[in-house]
């Protein structure tokens, strides 16, 4: 009973909602605590300070961080001065823009973006990430799911030790497979509908998005999470970028 009192406490605290779709989501900690615990990451990585297409990431990704402040009523996104860029010294195609500010771009991933257009995609998606809150919320469910097994082996606590093991299954495998996974496949999607906004915003051609998916998933390879795994199937992403593209071309700044 109090365990549930104590839920009901974290759930008050913990509701927020994300911008443009209003979904609500479940927030355990702090987003401050999450952009200093970033911080030490990026510091630690290889960079290229000296890449002469960092001015370009930089320049493109202080246009999306401008344009998505507009939709930042919680105030998430640290201002345009406290954001820091870097070519990372890394083959693998992959990017990143973490809580508090810091944006990562690969040195193998500008094969796959040649366009300034291109690498408005990625970093659409990626500020995206940061602006809805989805590392902190996957952290918050790892944490409901800590507690739901906490609140599993108390229940059973009297029960035969099969009753448990299938009790402890059902949370662990469930976690794996009923909660995470889907929920990461929803952030991707997420990520993908605001990152397309951003970047017609930002004044970058939002029909790059499903030429840059389409080119991506065909190169096949080995690639890093971020941009495998968890993202949703490759038809699936497309299809949804072509039935978001009317919203997000209705973004973009009016010729003179
Ligand atoms: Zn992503």
């Amino acid at each position: 009973m109090r365990l549930l009192l104590f839920l009901a406490a974290l759930a008050s605290v913990g509701c927020q909602q994300v911008p443009v779709t209003g979904r609500s989501q479940f927030i355990l900690v702090d987003e401050s605590e999450v952009a200093s615990l970033s911080a030490a990451e990026f510091a630690k990585m290889k960079k290229l300070p000296a890449d002469p297409r960092l001015p370009k990431i930089r320049e493109i990704g202080l246009r999306i961080v401008a344009a998505a402040r507009r939709d930042d009523k919680a105030g998430v996104l640290p201002p345009s001065s406290r954001w820091e860029f870097a070519v990372i010294d890394d083959k693998s195609p992959n990017a990143f823009a973490m809580p508090g500010g810091k944006i990562g771009f690969n040195a193998g991933m500008f094969a796959f973006a040649p366009t300034d257009d291109d690498i408005a995609v990625i970093l659409g998606h990626e500020v995206a990430h940061v602006i809805c809150r989805h590392g902190s919320e996957r952290v918050s469910q790892a944490m409901g799911v800590a507690i739901a097994a906490a609140v599993a082996d108390e229940a059973t606590k009297n029960s035969s030790a099969k009753t448990r093991g299938t009790w402890m299954a059902a949370v662990g495998v469930g976690a794996q497979y009923g909660i995470l996974l889907p929920f990461s496949r929803s952030h991707e999607s997420e990520s993908d509908r605001l990152g397309l906004i951003f970047m017609a915003r930002a004044g970058y051609d939002p029909e790059a998005a499903p030429a840059f998916w389409t080119r991506f998933s065909k190169a096949g390879g080995s690639k890093p999470p971020e941009f495998l795994s968890t993202h949703p199937a490759d038809s699936t992403r497309v299809n949804q970028l072509r039935r978001w593209m009317p919203e997000a071309k209705a973004q973009m700044p009016k010729k003179p």
